[in-house]
């Protein structure tokens, strides 16, 4: 099926094709074809003016979003790895994006606070998995009401299903953390979620209008 999925989709853009390619000859991490896909629809959606990505590495995702959305719509990404942000910017320039996208190199933890609030339609986070759970809340209040939050690698290479005593040591705090970010996630008063098997899992949910 993945293979037929992907035999229909049209030739993507050649510099997301190299970064991807790059990215992959280097081991570094960056959103599975099928995510990327889902993606790409997600930043077309509504016409979104603001998108916050946390989790940069070298671009991919954040160029793939950027020339699905409308021509308007500006991205910020968070990278913590300096090299990785640079890199990044490096890959914006040569997809003339510097316009539209804005690279952080720092933590997400010192930028979300400092994020005017209801101020994106789209959040994709795709950082440190342990961290979802402890970024929910800055992510709600940056979030405008019926802006779509999501979150990538949620199901773990399927380990998430795994009872904790299966699961190595030292994947143990992650394994527990996701767990409980999905719940946090499905019982949210003021989210309407959808936990997707696509890619490694992609949890997808709507910030409710308040009533
Ligand atoms: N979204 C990218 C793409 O698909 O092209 C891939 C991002 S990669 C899976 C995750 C990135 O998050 C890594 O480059 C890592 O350095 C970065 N990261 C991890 N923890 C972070 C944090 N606390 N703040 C900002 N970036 C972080």
């Amino acid at each position: 099926m993945a293979d037929f999925l992907q035999s229909l989709e049209p030739d993507g853009d050649p510099l997301c094709e190299r970064i991807a390619s790059d990215a992959a000859a280097r081991g570094i991490p960056i959103v599975r074809e099928e995510t990327g896909r889902l993606l790409k629809v997600l930043a077309a959606v509504g016409k979104p003016g603001a998108i916050l990505e946390i989790g940069t590495a070298v671009g991919y995702s954040a160029i793939l979003m950027a020339l699905a959305a409308p021509a308007d719509c500006r991205i910020t990404t968070i990278e913590k790895d300096e090299a990785r942000a640079a890199e990044a910017l490096e890959n914006v320039r040569r997809a003339g994006l510097e316009e539209r996208i804005t690279v952080i190199a720092a933590d997400a933890d010192e930028v979300l606070g400092t994020l005017a609030g209801e101020s994106y339609d789209l959040v994709f986070m795709d950082a440190a998995k342990g961290q979802y759970g402890k970024w929910l809340p800055e992510v709600l209040r940056i979030l405008k009401p019926g802006g779509i939050l999501a979150a990538d690698n949620v199901l773990q290479e399927g380990t998430i299903l795994e009872s904790r005593f299966a699961v190595e040591r030292r994947d143990r705090t992650i394994h527990a953390r996701m767990r409980e970010f999905l719940w946090e996630m499905k019982h949210h008063e003021g989210l309407q979620t959808a936990i997707l098997t696509v890619g490694d899992g992609l949890a997808v949910a709507v910030k409710k209008e308040p009533r």
